[in-house]
This record gives structure tokens, C-alpha cells and sequence, in this order.
């Protein structure tokens, strides 16, 4: 078994199994900031027109295998629906949990006999199905935490070449994903509180537009004595911070005003101030 984790949540499992840190080894297969790897965060349209307008241009940019991963069976089939309009549907296969033991060998058998190159799935594809030949790999619904997208992400950079991991970002998505997942708006809230970190730390990358994306999943993912890479020059964030040469302000005040704000709302006027509200202002 295999697993995508970041140094500090190691440390994290250490204090709540109560090991000796001291007493285990630390057996790493490899490091996860894959410098091969070039992140773009595309904002979702509102329309299935458009989307299906940007992921034809997208998928027409690739002539090796693609892995499109969506949130659930539904988005799946939406998805191949979507798609078999513009394709032939020779090339695309799918993939999901629910599916019948004959359907999934054999849209496997497919996969990876290179019959089809495009694969619409769901995390329940195979976590140690490898295809060399894998050059973009896209998630149609922002996955719920960084260390879900880093190991998705990684089935496209199997033989160390060139790939694109493409992002659909919606926050509008997020919520309705939530809302599928939890009709109870008391366990949404109680998810997100638990949660949060983990999807602030999604929403973060998505939303960053200068920032390099390969340089912050090394920050969350480098291991001790692991050097951080150079700014890669060909994320989305790069290729913008070169178009619009942007110069950094210090905002420490205008920050402070906000919380003061939001210290008022919380004690004066005793406003609950819920996650998924905090989630609407970002
Ligand atoms: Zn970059």
C-alpha cells in the first residue's frame, strides 16, 4: 500500500498513535513535488457550454492519455455525456465504483491496452494502475484537500515526462458537491469545521494568481532537507506574473480592519459567524 502524505501529518499520526518517534524508520518511495508536473486552475463557466467549450480545447492539446476525474457517478456520466457529442466515443471510456465487475474489467482492459485516451473516473480508479503514457490529467470538481489532488495528480507523470494537471475550479461546484453529500445543514457545517483546513488549503491554491504552483505544493509537501524548487516558469501563475508584472503590497492594515469587523459582528451584535459563511467571503 502506498500513501500521499505530507511530512507535518506524519509527525501528526506519530503524537496520536503515540509512537516513539525516535523508535521508527521512515521508509519514503519518492519525493511528491514533481517539478514535471504544470498546474493551471481554469475558473469553471457557469454553463455546460462553456466548460465543454474549455475541455475540448483542452483535450485537443493532448495526443497522449487523459484522466479526468469527477466528484461522483452522476458528474461521471454528465461528463462522458458531455464529451460523446464532440468525440468519437471509441476514444472514451469510464469508470466508477458502482459500476459491474464485467464493465469495470473491461473498461480497464481498455485503459490500458491504450484502445481509449480519455478515462472519466471517480477516486475509486486504482490507486496502483500505472499508464506510462498519461499527459494531462484533469479534475473537473476542485478535489476537497491538497493531499486527494497531489496523488491524483500523480498518475500523469509516471515516466518522468511533461504533463498538465488542470484544475476546473467552481466554489458554486464545492457547495453543491457538499450539498449532495450532506442534505443536512447541520453535518455540512460539522464537516467543514473539521474539515476546513484541508479545503481552505484547496481553495488557497485555486484562487492564488501569482504565486507558483509548483513552489507551494512544495511548501505543504517537501520533506525536511528537501529543497524547495525554482518558480517553474510554466504554471498558469507564472506565465500570468510575467504578463502583468504585479508588485507586492503590504495589505496588514486593511486585514486588521476586516477582523476588527468581524470582532463586532461576533461580540456586539452576537452574529454566528459559521464556516461556509467564512467560505462565501473568500
Ligand atoms: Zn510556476
Amino acid at each position: 500500500m502506498t500513501v500521499t502524505i505530507a511530512y507535518k501529518d506524519i509527525i501528526l499520526l506519530y503524537d496520536k498513535l503515540r509512537f516513539d518517534f525516535n523508535k521508527l524508520a521512515i521508509i519514503r518511495g519518492g519525493s511528491l513535488v514533481r517539478s514535471k508536473l504544470i498546474y493551471e486552475v481554469i475558473k469553471k463557466r457557469e454553463h455546460n457550454n462553456g466548460v465543454m467549450d474549455d475541455l475540448m480545447i483542452i483535450i485537443n492539446q493532448v495526443t497522449a492519455e487523459i484522466i479526468i476525474y469527477c466528484a461522483s457517478k452522476q458528474q461521471c456520466i454528465q461528463v462522458m455525456e458531455m464529451l460523446t457529442e464532440s468525440l468519437d466515443d471509441e476514444i472514451l471510456n469510464i469508470f466508477y465504483g458502482k459500476m459491474a465487475e464485467t464493465e469495470k474489467n473491461a473498461a480497464m482492459k481498455k485503459w490500458l491496452s491504450g484502445e481509449t485516451k480519455v478515462l472519466i473516473t471517480t477516486s475509486a480508479f486504482g490507486m496502483s494502475i500505472d499508464v506510462n503514457d498519461v499527459r494531462l490529467v484533469m479534475h473537473y470538481t476542485m478535489p476537497m484537500n491538497m493531499s486527494n489532488f497531489i496523488q491524483k495528480s500523480g498518475r500523469a507523470d509516471r515516466n518522468g515526462d511533461v504533463a498538465k494537471i488542470v484544475i476546473l475550479y467552481s466554489v458554486n461546484t464545492l457547495f453543491n458537491t457538499l450539498r449532495s453529500d450532506f442534505t443536512d445543514a447541520q453535518k455540512t457545517d460539522q464537516y467543514l469545521t473539521s474539515g476546513q483546513q484541508n479545503i481552505f488549503e484547496m481553495i488557497l491554491f485555486c484562487m492564488d494568481t501569482y504565486k507558483c504552483r509548483l513552489q507551494i505544493v512544495a511548501h505543504i509537501y517537501a520533506w525536511p532537507n528537501e529543497s524547495i524548487p525554482a518558480v517553474c516558469e510554466r504554471c498558469d501563475n507564472c506565465l500570468r506574473c510575467f504578463q502583468d508584472t504585479p508588485e507586492q503590497r503590504n495589505n496588514c492594515n486593511e486585514i486588521e480592519k476586516m477582523l476588527d469587523v468581524l470582532g463586532i459582528l461576533t461580540t456586539q451584535f452576537a452574529e454566528e459567524i459559521r464556516p461556509t459563511d467564512v467560505m462565501n467571503v473568500f
